[in-house]
């Protein structure tokens, strides 16, 4: 197996310790790598980096080309722009792409949940474009391009049919934001129709989606939209499945491709050895399957699903008692 050189960032909060055991399920399932391991977020400035987005973090991202990363804190209503927003904007990762099923042994109250969120992770609010206009009113501006638009319904409808998935639906509200959403549906359209009619497409306005979405999540398959949306209805979909423990996710480009779980840094429970280390272990294996070690990829799915059915190695968000170690060895243990 050809040695691959993956770039790691632990970040903040829990993001060291769930980083660690994916590292360790990772190595255990024989990934011949070397880590280069890097600071990101509140952690980079307190190893004394210039700023939360070290250079040479960004650096080694685009040289290595594939990241597996920690969540990172951002600060509420004050202080720097986000690691995230930054890092997907430079790097141009343009889709978010988050599975979302039902796991073996995890009871909810859905069952045959099995769905793929696609977000745009470029622009939308997160443009970062903010003024006051005068003092006591300010405005955050919602920007949609053509350009992002066209490329990341491009990029849903080339996954979908790889996937064999059958069915697309925007969530949208282009009922108020016409011009904005507006385009985003047209371009969302404009490809189904040209390119991918093998696929089946609908729209949804995102308030009715959203009720859709509880009372049968069953029922959808791959979700395309824009930015925001995309990260209220991931964390929404998590809860669907068992939390934010259990929700993978990649942020993919042309150039190169950083793997996360959706979950934030829980600062809550951050230290205490306690978190679920499953959502980054999972996007381990989505990051496996993108350097194409599928078979790996599968060992540790099939470790991880035997560990979930058992029931007995579960973490507190699980309603089990196991630390994030212990849950990380009982997967090791079942690779071997
Ligand atoms: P969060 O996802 O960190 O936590 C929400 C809740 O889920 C908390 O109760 C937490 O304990 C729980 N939780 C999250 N991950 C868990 C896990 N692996 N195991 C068990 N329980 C888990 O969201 P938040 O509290 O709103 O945000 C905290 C910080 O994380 C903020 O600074 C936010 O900006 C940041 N954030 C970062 C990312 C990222 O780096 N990709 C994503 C989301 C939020």
């Amino acid at each position: 197996m050809a040695k691959h050189t993956i770039v790691l960032i632990p970040g903040d909060g829990i993001g060291p310790e769930v980083t660690r055991a994916a590292r360790r399920v990772l190595e255990a399932a024989g990934l011949s790598v070397e880590w280069v391991e890097l600071p990101a977020g509140a952690s980079a400035l307190e190893q004394g980096c210039e700023n939360v987005l070290p250079q040479r973090t960004l650096a080694a991202i685009t040289a290595h080309k594939v990241a597996l990363k920690g969540p990172v804190t951002t600060p509420v209503g004050k202080g720097f722009k986000s690691v995230n927003v930054q890092l997907r904007q430079k790097l141009n990762l343009y889709a978010a792409v988050r599975p979302v099923r039902n796991l073996p042994g995890i009871k909810t109250r859905y069952e045959g949940v099995d769905m793929v969120i696609v977000r745009e992770n470029t622009e939308g609010l997160y443009s970062g474009i903010e003024n006051e206009v005068v003092p006591g009113v300010v405005t955050s501006l919602k920007v949609a391009s053509r350009m992002a638009c066209t490329r990341i319904a491009r990029y849903a409808f080339r996954y979908a049919t790889r996937r064999h998935r059958k069915i697309i639906t925007v969530f949208h509200k282009a009922n108020i934001m016409k011009l904005s959403d507006g385009l985003f549906l047209e371009c969302a359209r404009k490809i189904q129709e040209e390119e991918y009619p093998n696929i089946e497409y609908q729209e949804l306005i995102i308030d009715a989606g959203c009720m859709r979405l509880v009372q049968d999540p069953a029922k959808f398959d791959v979700l395309l939209m824009e930015n925001l949306y995309g990260d209220l209805v991931s964390d929404l979909c998590a809860g669907l499945v068992g939390g934010l423990g259990v929700v993978p996710g990649s942020n993919i480009g042309d150039d190169a491709a950083v793997f996360e779980a959706v979950h934030g840094s829980a600062p809550d429970i951050a230290g205490k050895g306690i978190a679920n280390p499953l959502a980054v272990i999972m996007s381990g294996v989505m990051m496996l399957n993108h350097i194409h070690e599928e078979a790996l990829a599968e060992k540790i799915k099939h470790a991880y699903d035997a560990v979930l059915a058992e029931g007995k190695k579960l973490t507190r968000d699980l309603g089990g008692s196991a630390s994030t170690d212990e849950f990380a060895d009982a997967v090791i243990d079942k690779i071997k």
